[in-house]
């Protein structure tokens, strides 16, 4: 199975004592190392101007590409652009048109993004909550306007709420988002009321939720949607930061559930999309939960 990456990605600074760290990626990869001898590690590109343009605005681009800091400088209380971020910005969000370009193009159907910065709070205006640009936005964008389909469905896992995705497509109704999440919790949006044109389905979920509500959330709700939807392309924003081990959250999952709905999600892309997947890392920030939720995510990819 295809893994896209780069050095870039490590490189990128927030400073010390931040939650979005290197270390995290690190984790990542060296779990995927250790524990897969058959992945495809692949370089990621850049993204190019145009594919970024598609779901950001101009102004975004600039102060992510053109700011050139000599030092770490906050855009958000929570944002860093460190003199290497735009680099690993443009690889994030670049991982995922190579891996959309790749499943598109029938060489794997299943291909998995292991980057950061984070993606899914960007919008198409601003940087926040540790994310420069929405990475899965970005692929989603070139499926429509690269490979002309006409649904694309984006799962949305990580214990925040993809405000980002969200407002990016709330009103484009060839890409259907769903997504569970802690509530309350930042960023305060995926109220239930939130459905965008009719293509948008939250299901906020409180703290000490657990395993099973989590399973009957995506069991009675979210997978019978994206099944209703036929994607014909599955994209993933794969945070695990609602493992129990999170200091960010409470949602108390176990590395198990990841591997259960990755289980559940490829179903639907076998059922709907030639297979077709795409997952791309999003949050996740206690380095033991992270190797053990990538094992069980990849793990289940690539079966
Ligand atoms: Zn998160």
């Amino acid at each position: 199975m295809p893994v896209f990456t780069h050095a870039a990605c490590l490189a990128h600074d927030t400073g010390s004592g931040h939650a979005e760290r290197p270390q995290r990626l690190g984790a990542v990869i060296e779990a995927l190392r250790n524990g897969f001898d058959d992945l495809d590690w692949r370089e990621a590109p850049r993204a190019g101007r145009g594919e970024l343009l598609r779901v950001h605005d101009e102004s975004l681009l600039t102060a992510v590409l053109e700011a050139h800091p000599a030092q770490p400088v906050a855009l958000d209380p929570d944002t860093v652009l460190s003199p290497q971020s735009a680099e690993a910005a443009l690889r994030a969000a670049g991982a995922g048109v190579a891996a959309v370009d790749l499943v598109l193009s029938g060489e794997a159907p299943v291909a998995f993004c292991a980057v950061r910065p984070p993606g899914h709070h960007a919008t198409a205006h601003a940087a926040m909550g540790f994310c420069l640009f929405n990475n899965v936005a970005v692929a989603a964008a070139h499926a429509l306007e690269r490979h002309g389909l006409a649904r694309v469905a984006i799962a949305d896992f990580d214990v925040h709420h993809g405000n980002g995705t969200q407002a990016i497509f709330d009103a484009e109704p060839r890409v259907h988002y769903l997504s569970s999440h802690q509530m309350p919790l930042y960023p305060d949006t995926g109220h239930v009321h939130e459905r965008g044109a009719g293509n948008v389905l939250n299901v906020p979920l409180p703290p000490g939720t657990g395993s099973r509500g989590f399973r009957a959330a995506w069991e009675d709700r979210l997978l019978p949607a994206i099944d209703a939807f036929r994607p014909q392309l599955l994209l993933v924003s794969a945070g695990f930061d609602a493992h129990w081990r999170d200091p960010l959250a409470q949602l108390q999952l176990e590395a198990d559930d990841f591997a259960w709905l990755t289980v559940e999600l490829r179903r639907l892309a076998d059922a709907h999309a030639h297979g077709r997947l795409v997952s791309t890392l999003e949050g996740g920030y206690d380095l033991q939960a992270l190797r053990e939720c990538a094992l069980a995510h990849v793990g289940a990819l690539r079966d």
